[in-house]
């Protein structure tokens, strides 16, 4: 099954969301490396990176479940030479942070092509990310472009468009793809029934392939199918329902990638944990604990910490 986690907050250092997230019992953990809604961030110091190392050993947490989010300013499909440049360095700065932290993966909304069209957009995202990745020759984290709602002028909103990105970009090794449930469906892409989850996957494997899927966002929608806005509700409350999320955390296609959440919460943990519970409800119990015990590339300390948490969802399973 997916590795169950969330979007967790940095506040007091990079450590700290992945600290947060072994106490609410997650196996996988999404942050922002730097202020989401700003250009620029401090270099980061030696002793946070330090920390933050220190922290994925102490957690068990691979590093194979830690995923980053860029910033919502970058926009790598902009027509405009300035902004295009900015994101540009902004996006290398975001990726270098990750190698950095050692994570290996970030998600990236593709970008908006501005009124110029998807072909002119895709273009412009392949040569941003082919420039990156030649003035980055030892870089190892992925970029991952994510599917998107499709809001006005924004890339992402078909499979179509994110496989023409991969297709220009002449390093594939390094590109990969994360799928957000509330973006797919109101792009369009049912999930609810199960002919309708297994269409949704075999397109995504024939147009893009699901070897290039490394993370999923697990958010439910609160709008309808199709209606391209982006609003995301927690598990089971929203248009797109528990079904379809029991489809994806029991397909074994998506064994072993992080499944984070993205939805809106408070400090206390409170909604995170619920939100987790609701998810691991929909997986027999018995299957859960085989998939933890096979896991691949645990380290010891992280044996242990899996059979723990493992050990929290079958409580969750039954206090829900
Ligand atoms: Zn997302
Ligand atoms: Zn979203």
């Amino acid at each position: 099954m997916l590795w169950l986690g969330a979007h967790m907050s940095t506040s007091g250092g990079a450590f700290r969301a992945l600290e947060r997230a072994a106490e609410f019992g997650m196996d996988s953990c999404q942050i922002f490396t730097k202020n989401e809604r700003q250009w620029n961030a401090r270099p980061l110091e030696p002793a946070a990176i330090e920390r933050f190392r220190e922290e994925v050993e102490r957690t068990g947490i691979p590093r194979r479940r830690l995923v980053a989010h860029d910033s919502y300013l970058i926009n790598l499909a902009s027509p405009d030479e300035a902004m295009w440049e900015k994101s540009r360095l902004a996006f290398r700065e975001e990726l270098d942070r990750c190698d950095q932290l050692g994570v290996p993966f970030l998600v990236t909304h593709p970008g908006a092509h501005m009124k110029r069209g998807e072909e002119a957009g895709i273009a412009r995202v392949i040569e941003g990310i082919n420039r990156i990745h030649d003035e980055r020759p030892d870089g190892t984290t992925l970029t991952l472009l994510e599917t998107t709602a499709g809001q006005g002028t924004t890339l992402g909103r078909t499979f179509e468009e994110l496989a023409a990105i991969i297709d220009g970009v002449a390093d594939k090794g390094r590109i990969g793809v994360c799928l957000d449930t509330c973006h797919v469906f109101v792009a369009g892409y049912d999930l609810r029934t199960p002919d309708a989850y297994e269409a949704t996957m075999a397109a995504f494997d024939r147009i893009i392939g699901l070897d290039r899927l490394q993370a999923i966002h697990l958010n439910d929608a609160k709008r309808e199918l199709g209606s391209r806005v982006d609003r995301h509700t927690h598990i089971g409350d929203g248009e797109i329902g528990l079904a379809a999320f029991g489809f994806l955390l029991n397909d074994p296609r998506l064994d072993g990638l992080p499944g984070v959440l993205e939805t809106e919460k408070g400090d206390d943990g409170e909604d995170d944990r619920r939100n987790l519970a609701t998810l691991r409800a929909l997986v027999p119990a018995a299957e859960a604990t085989a998939t933890a015990t096979a896991a691949p590339t645990t380290p010891a300390t992280g044996a242990t910490t899996t059979g723990a948490t493992t050990t929290g969802a079958v409580v969750a399973v039954a206090a829900a």
